[in-house]
């Protein structure tokens, strides 16, 4: 194997590396570093996160540096502001050995004034996200005329995330003979494009085959019943005692629901997306990287650029629709030559998009089998004992209270002993999995399952059922069948004689579907507000008995209950044929928008204001 010092870099930076435990280079560093020294050459590189890639453009960035001047010699741009500090942290310690070294970091999100000031100190290396580039050119206060190389780091990202305009008007400021090195996970006709566009005769390196996962990253998928995902979740983590994970979701509202349930059930989880501050993503950040978090819940905007080594799992509570978002999911796990999993909790209708994605990887996801309640209690109990086998003792210290705790369980034998300390950890786990249904779909869909309703008892559903969403939510019949719908994933026309009220509705499904509508609906929030969903048990629709416990505030949803056969005289029930009904199918979805989550939620807000 090469060592860096046969690469050809300046002493100083060797050491640099050494002490940043870097003992000898990946193979896109020994691939791209000796040519990036050789010649002064345009590159484009095809490779994950997690390759090396920063080290393979930023030691011969380092190298080519003089950094007894002050004027900027080298601007990377790249994707994130979370991608931006770490490149900038990565280039420092490059570069610290050297006297006058100032890596410069300007995104978005912070005060431009500071970034100013730190570029008039004398910036030699600047290492920013596009928006804020485009600005600082704008205002005139950054200068590119000296700078030699220009460093597209995750171009593809960046078109993905729309900076197509920005990335041309920052390149057009750069002096024509520069050198354009560009890194890319993925190279689609856009940023194939821009090597086009502008670069010449570039030097190309691949690490790995074009769009490929990484290969030490084992893809894993399992079937479920949608209502079934956060179970799953919540068993995949039990099941991996050590999991340190991101889960990703495709919003931020289901990002912000699972971790407060995952929060709720007692796990260390946070979540990442666009509506925190900046000051609670870098809180959240922090305690992810110190792994005082276990699980990060994430958007996929939000964790670009994560650079976190040590990641176990990547789950994918949802499947992303491009099967490019998925490669940049995966390559958060199994970075610098450790391996990975990744996972997909799926449903049977996103089997398509299995094949999809692995069609894009070229390699095939292994179907997993969710581990039994049984499975779990399992590894939870050896991993018990593991631990307390490999614990640490501090002698001294626990040295004076021995005599009394041994003189308290004198009575008690070694075997007896082991097994109570075990139980005062284990029986929560005991507790919770003792009648945990068999998770996995099978191919036919149908699974044997007991269908208790959590506060119900054993109550059988029975198909009539109370929420909390009302016209003031802007619902009217047609609405709401497509919004629940949508939700459950039953079809619109299985919702019967709803009945709409101002802060709430009541509604018929077919029995068979009851229990699958009430399971969607449980960690769903409108607008923020915690959706509540009920059986309403009275014949004929009207809520029988049982008052005592309406008419309290409900729990999160902050909405009073009220009884259904109150309102017939209340307000004139218009019955459940509703315009909708009396259509045919087709006549539904042409005449009233079909729900599509994030737009209806907007035009029902819209429609409330
Ligand atoms: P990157 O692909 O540049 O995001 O790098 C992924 C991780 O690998 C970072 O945490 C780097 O610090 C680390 N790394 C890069 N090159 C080496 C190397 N030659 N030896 C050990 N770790 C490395």
């Amino acid at each position: 194997m090469t060592s860096f010092e046969e690469l050809g870099l300046n002493k100083r930076i060797i050491d640099a590396i050494k002490t940043m435990g870097f003992e000898n280079p990946t193979p896109i560093q020994q691939q791209a570093i000796p040519q990036l020294l050789a010649e002064k050459r345009d590159l484009v590189g095809l490779a994950q996160t997690g390759t090396g890639k920063t080290a393979a453009f930023g030691l011969p960035l380092v190298h080519f540096t003089d950094f007894d001047k002050r004027h900027t010699q080298a601007l990377i741009i790249c994707p994130t502001r979370e991608l931006c500090l770490q490149i900038t942290r990565d280039l420092s310690n490059f570069s610290s050995n050297f006297d006058n070294a100032n890596v410069v970091a300007i995104y978005g999100g912070a005060s431009i004034e500071n970034q100013i000031r730190e570029i008039n100190r004398g910036a030699q290396i600047v290492v920013a996200t596009p928006g804020r580039m485009v600005d600082m050119i704008e205002r005139g206060r950054i200068k590119l005329n000296a700078v030699k190389t220009v460093v597209l780091d995750e171009a593809d990202e960046m078109l993905n995330m729309g900076f197509k305009e920005d990335l041309d008007n920052i390149l057009s400021e750069t002096p024509e003979d520069k050198n354009t090195w560009l890194f890319s996970a993925t190279m689609p006709n856009e940023v194939a494009r821009i090597a086009r566009n502008y670069m010449t005769d570039p030097i190309e390196v691949t690490v790995g085959k074009q769009n490929q996962g990484a290969e030490n990253i084992e893809h894993v998928y399992y079937m479920v019943h949608a209502r079934d995902k956060y179970a799953a979740l919540k068993r995949i983590a039990d099941y991996n005692p050590d999991i340190f994970g991101i889960v990703f979701c495709r919003t931020r509202m289901e990002t912000q629901e699972i971790a407060e349930h995952l929060i709720k059930d007692g796990y260390n989880a946070d979540s990442l997306h666009g509506d925190l501050s900046q000051q609670q993503r870098d809180n959240v950040m922090k305690r992810y990287r110190n792994k005082t978090l276990q699980m990060l819940v994430a958007t996929d905007v939000a964790a670009r650029g994560i650079d976190v080594n040590n990641v176990t799992h990547v789950i994918n509570y949802n499947l992303p629709d491009d099967p490019e978002v998925y490669t940049h999911r995966s390559g958060r796990t199994a970075r610098a030559g450790r391996s990975g999993v990744s996972i997909a909790i799926v449903n049977m209708k996103e089997t398509g998009k299995i094949r999809d994605i692995e069609r894009k990887i070229g390699k095939q996801f292994i179907k997993g089998k969710l581990p039994s309640g049984v499975q779990v209690c399992e590894k939870q109990l050896i991993n018990l004992v593991n631990k307390i086998h490999d614990a640490e003792v501090n002698e001294q210290e626990i040295e004076k209270f021995l005599p009394q705790v041994y003189d308290m369980l004198k009575d008690i034998s070694k075997e007896d002993l082991i097994k109570r300390m075990l139980s005062e950890e284990f029986n929560r786990f005991l507790d919770y999995y003792k009648n945990a249904p068999d998770l996995n779909a099978d191919d036919r869909g149908s699974r044997d399952r007991k269908t208790s309703v959590a506060g119900h008892g054993n109550a059988q559903p029975t198909g009539r059922f109370f929420i909390n969403l009302g016209e003031i939510d802007g619902m009217d019949q047609d609405s709401f069948r497509t919004y629940a719908a949508d939700v459950s994933g039953v079809d619109p026309f299985d919702f019967k004689r709803i009945n709409i009220k101002s802060t709430f509705s009541f509604f018929d499904v077919d029995p068979k579907n009851a229990q699958k509508v009430y399971d969607s609906f449980q960690f769903k929030k409108f607008n923020g507000r915690k959706i509540r969903i009920d059986h309403s048990e009275g014949k004929g629709g009207a809520v029988s008995g049982g008052g005592s416990n309406f008419g309290g505030r409900s729990e999160g949803g902050g909405r009073s209950r009220g009884k259904e056969s109150s309102f017939r005289s209340e307000t004139k029930d218009k019955g459940f044929k509703g315009k909708g009904q009396e259509r045919g199918k087709g006549d539904f979805y042409s005449s009233s928008k079909k729900y599509n989550s994030d737009d209806s939620k907007r035009e029902f807000k819209r429609r409330r204001n």
